[in-house]
C-alpha cells in the first residue's frame, strides 16, 4: 500500500468551560514519519472516545496528565502496522496503542501491544477486551466485591462500562441485575438483548422513585458511572453492608462549579457502606486474569457488544462530544481504515 505523505490528526485547540464544543478540536495535516530503528508505523483503523478525555481537557493535576493545548489528543486506538523496522512486530500486524486521534502513529515498537484478531473484530480491543471491559470486570467483582445471590444497580448501563458490568454481573451470578439510561429505546436494549431484569429511563422521572420500584428489596452493589441524583437514590437503596463501585461521574465533568454532595451521605454510616474509587490502571497487572475470563465468554458468544460508529478522523469531536448527549449505545467509537 501506499504512504501518504501527510494524514490528518487532531488536536487540543483550546480547554473548554462547560459542555466542550468543536471550537476547541483542530484538524492538522502533519507529516507522516519514517519509522526508526526499532520504530513502526500504524495506520489506525479505530480511535476510542472516552468521558476521561473530558478532564485531560482542563489544565489540572490529576491521575493522568492534561492534554497540551496544541498537541494530539491521545487515548486508545487500534490499527495495522504498514512498516517496520522492528522484530517485534511484522507490517499486518494489528495492534493496540494510546498515540490517539490520528491517521497514522508511529513509535518505538514496545509502544503497540499486539492484538489477536483471528476470533474477534479488532475494535473489541477497545470494548469489551479493552479498557471499558477491564473497568466493568474488576470495578464490579473486586472494587465492590459482587457475590453470586447479590441484587446490582449499575448507572450509564447502556454504555461501553455499563453494558458489560450488567453481562459479566449476570455470567457470575447476580440475582436481579437492574439499570438505569436516557431513552426508552436504551432501557428496551437493557431487558430485551442484554438480559437485564429491570431497567429504567433516568430523564422520564425521578430516580429514586424509579430505582425503588425497580428494587422493591432493596440492592447489594451499586456500579457508579454517573454520581448526582443516582448516587442518592443507590444510597437510599443499599442494604446494610451495601457496596459501591465510584467508577465515574459524568453527571459533573462539565461543571464549572463543584457539585454539591449527596445530601443521604450519612446513610454510609448507619448501613455501614463501602464506597471505594478505583482507576482501571490500578489493576493493570491482573489483566491476564480478566482476559481469560471474559474471552472465554466472548467466544462462546454469552455477552452482546454493541458500537456506536462515527466514520473519519473528521468525526473524532462530534463523536467525543455525543458522549455528553447520549448519542451512544455501547462503546462509541471512530472507524477510520477498514470496515471490520
Ligand atoms: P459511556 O459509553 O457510558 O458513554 C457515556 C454515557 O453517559 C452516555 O452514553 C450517556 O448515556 C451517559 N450520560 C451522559 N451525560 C449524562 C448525564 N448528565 N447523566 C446521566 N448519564 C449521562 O462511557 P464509558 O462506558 O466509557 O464510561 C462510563 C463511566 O465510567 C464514565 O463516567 C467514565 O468516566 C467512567 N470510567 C471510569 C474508569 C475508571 O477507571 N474509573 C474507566 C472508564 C470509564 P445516557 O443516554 O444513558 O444518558
Amino acid at each position: 500500500m501506499t504512504i501518504p505523505a501527510t494524514a490528518t490528526e487532531i488536536h487540543l485547540a483550546s480547554r473548554p468551560v462547560g459542555l466542550p464544543t468543536s471550537e476547541n478540536f483542530s484538524l492538522v495535516e502533519a507529516p507522516v514519519p519514517d519509522p526508526g530503528e526499532g520504530e513502526v508505523l500504524v495506520r489506525n483503523d479505530y480511535l476510542s472516545v472516552d468521558p476521561y478525555m473530558r478532564g485531560r481537557m482542563n489544565d489540572v493535576k490529576s491521575y493522568v496528565p492534561p492534554f497540551a493545548v496544541g498537541e494530539v489528543m491521545d487515548g486508545g486506538a487500534v490499527g495495522t502496522v504498514v512498516a517496520s523496522r522492528s522484530d517485534e512486530l511484522s507490517v499486518g500486524d494489528t495492534v493496540l496503542h494510546n498515540y490517539g486521534w490520528r491517521e497514522y502513529a508511529s513509535g518505538p515498537a514496545r509502544h503497540f501491544r499486539l492484538v489477536d484478531t483471528t476470533a474477534v473484530p479488532a475494535s473489541c480491543y477497545l470494548s469489551v477486551l479493552g479498557m471499558p471491559g477491564q473497568t466493568a470486570y474488576f470495578g464490579l467483582l473486586d472494587v465492590a466485591a459482587m457475590r453470586p445471590g447479590d441484587t446490582v444497580f449499575v448507572s450509564g448501563a447502556a454504555g461501553a462500562v455499563g453494558s458489560l458490568v450488567g453481562q459479566f454481573a449476570k455470567l457470575r451470578g447476580a440475582k436481579r441485575v437492574i439499570g438505569s439510561a436516557g431513552s426508552a429505546e436504551k432501557v428496551s436494549y437493557l431487558r430485551e438483548e442484554l438480559g437485564f431484569d429491570a431497567a429504567f429511563d433516568y430523564r422520564s422521572g425521578p430516580v429514586g422513585e424509579q430505582l425503588a420500584e425497580a428494587a422493591p428489596g432493596g440492592i447489594d452493589v451499586y456500579f457508579d458511572n454517573v454520581g448526582g441524583d443516582h448516587l442518592e437514590a443507590a444510597l437510599t437503596q443499599l442494604r446494610t453492608f451495601g457496596r459501591i463501585a465510584m467508577c465515574g461521574a459524568i453527571t459533573q465533568y462539565n461543571n464549572t462549579e463543584p457539585a454539591p454532595g449527596p445530601r443521604n451521605l450519612f446513610l454510609a454510616v448507619t448501613k455501614r457502606l463501602r464506597m471505594r474509587g478505583f482507576i482501571v490502571t490500578d489493576f493493570s497487572e491482573r489483566t491476564g486474569e480478566f482476559l481469560a475470563e471474559v474471552s472465554r465468554w466472548v467466544a462462546a458468544d454469552q455477552v452482546s457488544v454493541r458500537e456506536t460508529v462515527y466514520s473519519g478522523i473528521g468525526s473524532a469531536p462530534d463523536a467525543f462530544l455525543g458522549l455528553f448527549a447520549g448519542d451512544n449505545t455501547g462503546k462509541m467509537l471512530v472507524r477510520l481504515g477498514r470496515t471490520t
